[in-house]
């Protein structure tokens, strides 16, 4: 990794042999990176020199605040960064009686095309490093005064098209001289890429995985999620049993209420039929509205109906809270009306 940031204490250490620097001293630097400094000048125990030769060969960058929106009615706040190369990504703070959760992107734009998402209408432009998921976390702790407990890679991007850089992300804000979250306290949600599932399956990581189901066939999911062709929803079903079975985790899906779509009780049916003998929990999330989707939020009442037959056959489901809807706090929402504007 070439950005400081992004490396590790033993690839720290490298560079600051090179330095002729002694081991020690990598632990201090990452441990002052990632509490959010802004300059080398504030590291008071690393020698003067250190800091100079830092400074000139890794620049550090802080992202800038373009907008920052807090909702008036649940203290939700809702930031668009500026990265270093110009480009935005944004971040949602969430505060809960748990604690407070941050929700990241993990890359600029998404390629994944989902019918009913705001990230992916302007394309993809490019995957984000590991100090750019981390400073999302860092900073947004750091601006709102509201210690982080929990992440959810749920922002815009599909973190398993960015594998490696999110590997080295949940590896540095895990580590103990770092921010230290525990990766219990980490979900990561993917649309379905089957072959990467298996990959961090390997891993046997606490986190939880999120799988975004949104539909129980692939009459349905194919309308409204393109990936569903390169691997259809038995596929991805499977891969799901073989994550549980490598890591015991069990699996988070969730499902978006669009009306008409995928709310009947004959969706919920076929789901239930899905997801039998999979240790399972369904979030559902009435569709946040996107202006330029024809698609809309299915009615309480189906909802209401859909939670129901779920739990009544043994699926435990729970219907997501909505937080900031007053600050469009959803899915790519902020950074496409910021380059609507622009
Ligand atoms: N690419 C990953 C993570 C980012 S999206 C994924 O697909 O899971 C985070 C979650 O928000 C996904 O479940 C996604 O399907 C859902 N989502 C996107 N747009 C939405 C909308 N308009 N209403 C409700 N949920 C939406």
């Amino acid at each position: 990794m070439k950005h400081i940031k992004s490396m590790t204490v033993q690839e720290i250490e490298a560079v600051l042999k090179e330095l002729g620097q002694p081991a020690f001293r990598a632990k201090q630097v990452f441990s002052w990176l990632h509490k959010g400094v802004s300059s080398y000048e504030e590291m008071s125990n690393l020698p003067n020199a250190l800091r100079q030769i830092l400074t000139e060969q890794y620049p550090l960058y802080i992202p800038k605040i373009l907008r920052r929106q807090e909702s008036q009615k649940d203290g939700t706040v809702k930031y668009l960064w500026q990265l270093e190369d110009g480009n935005c990504v944004e971040t949602v703070l969430m505060r809960y009686h748990y604690g407070n959760s941050v929700c990241i992107s993990t890359e600029v734009g998404c390629k994944m095309g989902c019918a009913f998402c705001a990230s992916t209408l302007a394309g993809f432009v490019r995957q984000l490093e590991p100090h750019e998921m981390l400073d999302q976390v860092l900073f947004a702790q750091i601006d709102s005064g509201a210690p982080v407990s929990h992440i959810v890679l749920m922002g815009i991007g599909e973190p398993l098209d960015n594998y490696d850089h999110v590997l080295r992300f949940l590896e540095l804000v895990n580590h103990k001289d770092g921010m230290n979250i525990s990766m219990r306290h980490i979900s990561l949600s993917t649309c379905g890429l089957v072959p990467m599932i298996d990959k961090l399956a390997e891993k046997k990581l606490q986190i939880t995985l999120s799988v975004s189901l949104h539909a129980p066939c692939d009459a349905v999911r194919d309308r409204i999620m393109p990936v569903n062709k390169a691997y259809p929803t038995e596929q991805l079903l499977d891969a799901c049993r073989r994550y549980y079975k490598a890591t015991g985790r069990r699996i988070s899906f969730e499902y978006a209420m669009i009306d008409g779509v995928n709310d009947t009780p004959e969706s919920a049916r076929l789901l239930i039929g899905r997801l039998k003998g999979l240790p399972a929990h369904v979030n559902l999330i009435p569709l946040n509205h996107v202006e330029e989707s024809p698609l809309k939020p299915s009615s309480k009442q189906a909802v209401a109906r859909f939670q129901k037959q779920l739990e009544d056959a043994g699926i435990p489901a729970t219907v997501r809270r909505s937080l900031g809807g007053d600050i469009e706090a959803s899915c790519g929402q902020l950074r496409r009306t910021h380059e609507r504007r622009e």
